[in-house]
């Protein structure tokens, strides 16, 4: 099922197409093996000469049903579900990089990324240049070397909430040979498909907005099939050269469109092991049927809150990108025209404390170390997952000390802005 059905049908139908007698719903296939009659067949599994399935580490029918739908809703040739956020990332840029290589990101990415990115990319050999996404494409492109292999943002930035210009980044990645990875994450397909800009590569944490009810941890690599692998040949040789660990295949030739995805599944997932359990991708499943409903009703309530905290006196700054006077407004407008996602960063006026203080207030919206699902919630970043670092530290790891990083839920907005007055209130008493 591709793209001649729209985002809600391929919601709620791709992936699991069942035959006859079949059951209608994606059944969990929870099993670690498939049974075959002979060795021949098997062995032509083992060699890809043949498609099949012999062990869930490699693939599983549950797991790849979802795969196609979260492929279909891309836009994509193929994706890859992998057992958390970070492990699709890690995934994404180590099938193209091995040690002695270099990629270029933006500062703004989620602050796991960040890590994985400076810190244990660089022990494996890999290094990290991260730039500003804001300066110009002749800035930019001076972060890039000879051994840089990809450029990597985030569509919508966790926690800074700000818009990536993907043409720009996809023009000057393209420039430079590499292919730009984009982190689709807080949109989703449903409000933004950056292959349709250019992207070349799109990733996932599905713990979010795609799972929506923060049931599963999860993630999903996913392929336009339009990057061309071998005209830049010389950078990429674990795809266009043969690999050992494949009887001397070449991913390229054998593969087409599809190299990138199979190599990520046959060799990284292979010799690496990040999977989901099919239980896990089966929660997600449902999760990705309502997703088309959940999206607009976020972006909604968002924006009714934003334009509430905009206007309140005790708010010293905010940055939702669907205010007409937000600073990446123009951005959300091109990449973004039916809304942004339910998440916001803003700031109150005071310090650490006043924070502490509104989110300490909160009754109905709960602090939680997670965002983007179906229940609004709320982190202090400088409080939580940031608290080792000093107010100096934080602001050079690009997040200012009085931000808070609220995510919308699809309750009754009115309930949520209640909530909130009443929380600002007590910061004065
Ligand atoms: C949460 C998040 C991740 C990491 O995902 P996990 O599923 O928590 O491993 C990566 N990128 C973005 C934008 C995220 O919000």
């Amino acid at each position: 099922m591709k793209q001649q059905f729209k985002p809600a049908t391929l919601c709620v139908q791709a992936g699991w197409e069942p035959k006859n007698g079949d059951p209608r719903v994606l059944p969990i296939i929870q099993s670690t093996t498939f049974k075959y009659d002979d060795t021949e067949e098997m062995a032509d599994l083992f060699d890809l000469k043949k498609e099949g399935y012999f062990y869930t580490r490699l693939q599983n029918p549950t797991n790849d049903a979802v795969a196609r739908k979260i492929a279909a809703l891309e836009g994509g040739v193929g994706a890859m579900l992998t057992s958390s956020g970070q492990a699709a990332n890690f995934y994404a840029v180590f099938n193209i990089c091995e040690a002695g290589d270099h990629i270029v990101a933006s500062t703004e990415i989620y602050g796991g990324t960040y890590n994985l990115f400076g810190v244990t990319l660089k022990k494996l050999g890999i290094e990290c240049t991260f730039i500003n996404q804001e300066d110009s494409e002749e800035q930019i492109s001076k972060a890039f070397r000879p051994n840089t292999k990809a450029l990597f943002g985030e569509t919508i930035s966790n926690p800074g909430c700000k818009i990536l210009d993907i043409e720009k980044f996809a023009r000057i990645a393209h420039s430079h040979g590499v292919p730009l990875i984009v982190d689709n994450t807080f949109p989703t397909p449903i409000n933004c498909r950056p292959f349709e800009w250019g992207a070349d590569i799109v990733t996932h944490s599905t713990t979010k907005y795609m799972d929506g009810h923060a049931t599963q941890v999860g993630g999903c690599v996913v392929d336009s099939g339009n990057f061309d692998w071998e005209k830049s040949a010389e950078k990429f040789p674990g795809l266009t050269t043969p690999d050992e660990s494949y009887h001397g295949l070449t991913y390229t030739k054998a593969f087409g469109k599809m190299a990138y995805m199979t190599k990520l599944v046959a060799q990284l997932m292979r010799d690496l092991g990040s999977i989901p359990s099919p239980h896990n991708a089966f929660l997600l499943n449902l999760g990705l049927e309502t997703l088309h409903l959940r999206m607009p009703r976020h972006c909604e309530n968002a924006l009714r809150v934003a334009e509430f905290l905009s206007k309140d006196e005790r708010v010293a700054w905010i940055q939702y990108s669907d205010l007409p006077s937000d600073s990446d407004h123009a951005l959300a407008e091109k990449y973004l025209p039916n809304g942004s996602c339910g998440v916001m960063a803003f700031g109150l006026k005071g310090d650490r404390q006043t924070a502490i203080k509104f989110m300490d207030s909160l009754k109905l919206i709960n602090i939680v170390t997670h965002v983007a699902d179906a229940r609004t919630c709320v982190l202090h970043p400088a409080s939580h997952t940031h608290r080792q670092l000093s107010d100096e530290q934080l602001r050079q790891a690009g997040i200012a000390p009085d931000l808070i990083r609220l995510s919308v839920g699809i309750e009754d907005a009115d309930d949520i802005l209640a909530d909130i007055r009443q929380a600002l209130d007590k910061i004065a008493e």
